[in-house]
């Protein structure tokens, strides 16, 4: 599915003002990150998809300055989520990306959501093919049907009905992940390059 539309994908995120790269692999799509980023410091968000292609490890080893809650104790986490967003790269994945160039995410802090839309100037998205959907409501369904119960799992929160029973009740649980909802429709306009790494594997949740 991916690559047979690509071209029109592609072209619908260019009308939008996104900077379109086709990766073929997770080893593609890192060389690809690591040569946009040059110097600076990078802010990361919450993603399995850049976890798995070993981004922060080879920025911080080749002498980026680095900002993931994900890599830092609980106490520490909020305080980091802050710096990242006054980093001059944010990194992250997408949860869903329509057909038509409409990416969506579902946030419970919102600090991913509001560092893609007002923080760091340069943004930087991995996304594998199987975050391609139709429309908004079928990227809606996919994160709540597939990436929230995966989430509620590697997150330990084993109290959400998601994480128990790995379907959405809409809960109103103090621990729900699903707080903020965001249609990104074309680059905002303060961020000065919005990149899309387009990975044809099936990379991430
Ligand atoms: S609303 Fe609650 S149950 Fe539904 S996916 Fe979000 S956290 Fe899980």
């Amino acid at each position: 599915m991916f690559f047979q539309d690509f071209d029109r994908l592609a072209r619908n995120l260019e009308r939008r003002k996104f900077t379109v790269h086709a990766a073929a692999d997770a080893a593609e799509a890192k060389r690809i990150g690591l040569s946009l980023i040059g110097a600076g410091s990078v802010g990361f968000g919450g993603s399995v998809t850049v976890g798995e292609l070993g981004l922060y490890e080879a920025l911080k080893a080749r002498g980026n300055e680095v900002f993931s809650h994900t890599h830092e104790p609980p106490e520490k986490k909020d305080e980091v989520r802050r710096r990242a967003n006054g980093a001059r790269w944010y990194v992250a994945s997408a949860n869903a990306l329509t057909e038509d160039g409409v990416l969506v995410n579902i946030d419970g802090a919102g600090n991913r959501v509001a560092s893609m839309i007002m923080g760091p100037e340069n943004v930087l998205l991995f996304i594998g093919r199987n975050k391609l959907v139709r429309d908004v409501a079928e990227g809606i369904e996919r994160i709540k049907r597939d990436a929230c119960p995966l989430n509620a799992r590697r997150l330990n929160f084993d109290t959400l009905p998601c994480g128990r029973t790995g379907k959405c009740a809409d809960c109103w649980s103090d621990e729900r992940m699903c707080r903020v909802t965001s249609m990104i429709e074309m680059k905002p306009r303060l961020i000065k390059s919005f990149h899309l790494v387009l990975i044809d594997e099936e990379i991430g949740w």
